[in-house]
């Protein structure tokens, strides 16, 4: 931990692509998978994966 210089977080969880638990971008919250769509249930964000 700590060791990556300025890698935000959401990059993070982009590069692998499956990682469960992932974050809203927007505020924070876990986003829920609902299909091939990653949902956030606070804010409403939504991303659709390839
Ligand atoms: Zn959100």
């Amino acid at each position: 931990m700590g060791k990556h210089k300025n890698v935000n977080r959401w990059e993070k969880y982009d590069e692998d692509g499956n990682l469960e638990g992932k974050q809203c971008p927007r505020c924070d919250s876990m986003l829920a998978q609902h299909g091939n769509r990653d949902t956030c249930g606070k804010c409403g964000y939504s991303k659709i994966q390839k």
